[in-house]
């Protein structure tokens, strides 16, 4: 084959020029990316070798081989790995930029931020990190398929790469870097090993340092973390391992080891980050490693970890899967439910532990993880009772910056309460000012701020707390008589009789016909004229909106207008009512009252313009 030259693909030839160029500080980095990619090569010939007895064999031990040329600057990452056809190189050393560079892009941009901060780190841009030390990258290599033969692929990252076919007896890959004059610290033996022993010391597979004279010597400890007792482990090792496996470079927030011994052996070790990864919100982004006679069955094993859960990474090796399993049989296999169920149980523990014992901690992670852990509350019946012990809650009666529990809420409840209230929108400062909690604040009942999407999910598939049941103080009747301490006299304005609402609540109907569905006299407000209220088993107006969001043509139930009938401007318009000419101003009054009700549960109004000028109309009239 004669040699063949091939442009970059464009997003890889903009992250090649980001790392030629780039100022970032730990470019050491590199060397982790090159390891780390060895040792997913051989991973993946092991996997090969129990499924496929056809392949190209090895002299070497199983292992990678790192040497160094100072004379002609040169560093070398080898491995005995599955290697890679002129297809593999072509796609993945060249054309196609993986979804982790696009991503990585797009954060730089989003970001406004330089090649220098943290994001290298944190995207694991892989293999192309290498010309951040390198000014040409020759990679020469077989896969280990029987009909393989070798290849070699050369670039100095300016755009273009060659692939040539050159004779290759061994399989595996062979990474040769030239090393660029200012960055001749990465040639030297110390330098080396300490950047291996920092980052690579658990992989999985030996490292090898070999000399002038041709002599191995292994850097790294090959028992995984996981496979060691839990006495043997420092904390920095379990830190180690999850900055490899979830390609973070903080230390994570905790992590839990644990070993199941019986008719179900595993060892695992999860562990749930300090920080949110940029891709916490793609649902489908969850996994633990999965393992099985120190062979790495599946990188992202689904069925390990519920998808609410999906903040958690980690290890879980078990020898009771057959070797030869493949990831289809995989997914009938009826142990992994059952490890993934001890796996909950475990970070649900852990993260209880947290919440008891370093409050603060547990709080900065609920601030970010909250939303995501409460998807649990509609996916996992069967682990309520945790998922309600650590679920946090902004509230009425609690103080700005604070949280609350439904614990708490149930010990401090009223007299005679009997529910747990609560009212969901977009954020506590907005249902705050909500019209609705008017009479719960005049009684001193506590009301539950649910302002996060999900919670109205959460409403949904979890009724009861205790003896407790969950009611919206924004739908059906809410009748507090009784409950918490009785308004002093003074506060209790004089309510219209029955006699004097009711041709009022009249004029109210016609004016809105089709617009609501009935107009009624209020329990729960004590300030505002008027609010809305939906159906018991209506929507709340949050999720309706959540609904249009997504569905243009989505119409919302009609609601309930609900009338104070102790307040002054009611009272007014009753006094209007009986004038002559009266009932044509109060349809005015009635728009007017409707389109407040509108805004203050956060709703749109449907012609903000025809509105703004009524109000103008009357602020005229009031000011004459
Ligand atoms: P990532 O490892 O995150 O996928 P890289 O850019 O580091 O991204 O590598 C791209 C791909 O190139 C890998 O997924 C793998 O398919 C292939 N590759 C890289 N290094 C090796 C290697 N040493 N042996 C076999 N394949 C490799």
């Amino acid at each position: 084959m004669a040699q063949e030259t091939h442009s970059f693909q464009a997003e890889v030839k903009q992250l090649l020029d980001l790392m030629i160029h780039s100022l970032y500080s730990n470019k050491e980095i590199f060397l982790r990316e090159l390891v780390s990619n060895a040792s997913d090569a051989i991973d993946k010939v092991r996997f090969a070798e129990v499924t496929n007895s056809d392949l190209t064999e090895t002299s070497l031990s199983q292992g990678i081989r790192i040497s160094a040329f100072p004379d002609s600057q040169r560093l070398v990452v080898a491995d005995t790995g599955i290697g890679m056809s002129k297809e593999d190189l072509l796609t993945h050393l060249g054309t196609i930029a993986h979804s982790g560079t696009k991503k990585f892009l797009e954060e730089l941009k989003k970001e406004n931020q330089n090649p220098d901060s943290n994001l290298i780190g944190q995207f694991g841009v892989g293999f192309y990190s290498a010309f951040m030390v390198a000014d040409r990258i020759t990679v020469t290599t077989r896969s280990a398929d029987k009909n393989g033969t070798g290849y070699k692929w050369e670039s100095t990252g300016d755009g273009s790469f060659t692939i040539d076919e050159v004779p290759l007896q061994e399989r595996g890959t062979r990474i040769e870097l030239h090393i660029k004059d200012d960055e001749k610290e990465f040639l030297e033996d110390w330098r080396i090993k300490s950047i291996i022993k920092k980052y690579s010391n658990y992989v999985t597979y030996p490292i090898f340092f070999v000399d002038k004279e041709n002599k191995e010597e292994q850097i790294n400890t090959t028992t995984p973390v996981w496979a060691r007792a839990k006495s043997e482990n420092k904390p920095e090792d379990y830190n180690e391992l999850y900055k490899q496996i979830a390609m973070d470079f903080r230390d994570p927030l905790l992590y839990e080891h644990f070993k199941a011994e019986g008719t179900l052996s595993f060892d695992s070790v999860v562990f749930v980050p300090s920080e949110p990864p940029f891709d916490l919100y793609q649902r489908d982004k969850h996994g633990l490693h999965l393992y099985t006679k120190r062979v790495s069955i599946d990188d992202k094993c689904k069925d390990l970890i519920p998808e609410y859960l999906r903040f958690v990474s980690g290890v879980v090796e078990t020898d009771d899967l057959p070797l030869n399993v493949s990831r289809e049989i995989l997914q009938q296999n009826t142990r992994l439910p059952a490890i993934k169920k001890q796996v909950v149980k475990k970070v649900l523990g852990a993260l209880k532990k947290l919440a008891s014992n370093d409050e603060e901690k547990y709080l900065s992670f609920y601030e970010k993880f909250g939303p995501v852990l409460k998807e649990g509350f509609h996916f996992d019946n069967d682990n309520h009772d945790k998922l309600a012990e650590l679920a946090r809650f902004k509230s009425m009666n609690t103080p700005s910056g604070e949280w609350t529990t439904f614990q708490k809420y149930a010990d401090s409840k009223a007299e005679n309460q009997k529910e747990i209230y609560y009212i969901t929108g977009p954020n506590a400062d907005a249902v705050a000012r909500s019209p609705h909690l008017e009479a719960f604040r005049t009684r001193g009942v506590d009301v539950l701020f649910l302002t996060d999407p999900i919670d109205e999910w959460l409403v949904m598939s979890y009724q009861k707390f205790g003896e407790l049941e969950l009611k919206s103080i924004t739908k059906g009747n809410v009748d507090l008589s009784g409950v918490g301490k009785e308004p002093e006299k003074a506060e209790k304005q004089e309510e219209l009789k029955e006699t004097e609402i009711n041709p009022l609540l009249e004029s109210f109907k016609t004016k809105l016909d089709g617009v609501v569905k009935d107009v009624k006299v209020s329990k729960r407000l004590t300030e505002s004229p008027v609010c809305l209220v939906a159906d018991e088993n209506a929507m709340s107006a949050q999720m309706e909106q959540l609904m249009k969001a997504s569905n243009k043509d989505f119409e919302g139930s009609k609601k309930i207008l609900e009338v104070n009938a102790s307040h002054p401007l009611i009272k007014n318009l009753r006094e209007l009512q009986q004038k002559e000419g009266g009932d044509e101003k109060i349809k005015e009054w009635v728009e007017i009252l409707y389109g407040t009700a509108l805004l203050s549960e956060g709703s749109p109004i449907q012609d903000p313009g025809t509105f703004a000028k009524k109000i103008t109309k009357v602020m005229e009239q009031a000011s004459l």
